[in-house]
């Protein structure tokens, strides 16, 4: 692939084969204000800003050099932060980000070019592609619709055929999960000091998407009572963890059941590997009662069953259902004194 393309799909072992051979050290590509006008250090940091909001765009204004050099230093800024939330969401967005490129990708040859790379080896087909089974298993798993089991899938001397769709789909999980694993990176020290202008930028972006996805999604909701199953579920969905079925109708039904809105559910979920508004607003509405039926979320017993009860504590020990863990430890945090002053609560804040 020449620079143009590389510059679509820097996460390729070719890419960074191709930076190497530039000859420019770190330093010249961090600090040097010559390199490209500091272009890739704006852009790097735009890559990163924009995954915490939600996903990144493409920026045609810059020159593919910048773009490329962009990706190893949006790398670097997201490790000089470590974050387990900010690394989630850089590289679900990059991933998702690299398929939408994929999906206008005219030239088939360069998406087996990707497969290869990511060990899966295809051939091209009238509707698309065939990959081995094993390839197919490997990527699919962690879709959850059910178009993916494999069982709903024709299966031909152990291929699979897919459309282009669903193999760039395949490939952006792979992607994913490439530069999740990959960070942090150990980054020096003075490579963070000398990006701290952007570091400060990014991290005030941060800490404002947490709150706003927390504490203040919640409104009246205390989530410092949830149980510790549902804190780990939520967290997860936050991170960007495509969530089973059984935690996700947990989690969901949970929330419900304390009044979080449908609409601030479907906030949370959008960050998930296979967030689909219709289907999520489907699912949550279903089970907030608009067939008629409402449902109430599964008790400890059954969360142990499925896998779902996660990081007991004490006061596990003395209920049987996440939600009655929730109003008793709601309950002890009111009457606890106010944070400072050992008094108990006056009578206003326990009216409140
Ligand atoms: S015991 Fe119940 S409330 Fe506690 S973590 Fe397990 S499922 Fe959740």
């Amino acid at each position: 692939m020449d620079a143009a393309k590389l510059s679509l799909y820097p996460f390729l072992t070719q890419a960074a084969e191709h930076v190497a051979h530039m000859d420019l050290s770190i330093d010249d590509i961090i600090t040097s204000k010559a390199l490209v006008g500091g272009l890739p250090r704006s852009r790097a940091s735009s890559r990163v800003i924009q995954s915490i909001l939600g996903a990144i765009e493409k920026d045609d204004t810059k020159p593919d050099i910048a773009e490329l050099l962009s990706y190893p230093i949006a790398r670097i800024l997201v490790s000089c932060l470590d974050d387990a939330f900010l690394i989630r969401r850089y590289a679900l967005a990059e991933a998702k980000f690299a398929n939408t490129r994929m999906q206008k990708e005219d030239d088939y040859e360069t998406l087996l070019e990707i497969g290869r790379d990511f060990n899966i080896n295809a051939s091209i087909t009238d509707k698309g592609f065939q990959i081995h089974f094993t390839d197919y298993i490997r990527g699919a798993a962690g879709m959850r619709a059910l178009n993916w089991k494999l069982v709903n899938r024709r299966l031909t001397s152990g291929f699979v055929n897919i459309t282009k769709e669903e193999y760039a789909r395949l490939l952006q999980e792979g992607i994913r999960v490439r530069i999740f694993n990959s960070l942090p990176l150990d980054v020096p020290e003075p490579f963070c000091i000398a990006l701290q202008e952007y570091l400060e930028e990014i991290k005030t972006c941060l800490e404002h998407s947490k709150k706003e996805l927390g504490e203040e999604g919640f409104g009246e909701m205390e989530p410092g009572s949830f149980p510790p199953c549902i804190k780990h579920l939520l967290s997860s969905a936050q991170g960007g963890v495509n969530l089973a079925h059984s935690a996700r109708f947990a989690l969901t039904s949970f929330l419900l059941n304390i009044e979080l809105s449908v609409d601030q559910i479907i906030q949370l979920f959008n960050v998930s590997p296979d967030f689909n508004e219709e289907m999520t607003r489907y699912q949550v509405e279903h089970i907030a009662g608009g067939t008629g039926t409402t449902y109430k979320p599964p008790a400890c017993n059954t969360m142990i069953t499925y896998g779902n009860c996660l990081g007991k504590d004490e006061l596990c020990r003395t209920i049987g259902h996440p939600l009655e863990y929730y109003r008793k430890k709601k309950k002890v945090t009111s009457s606890e004194p106010g944070p400072g002053t050992g008094e108990p609560p006056s009578s206003t804040q326990e009216q409140t």
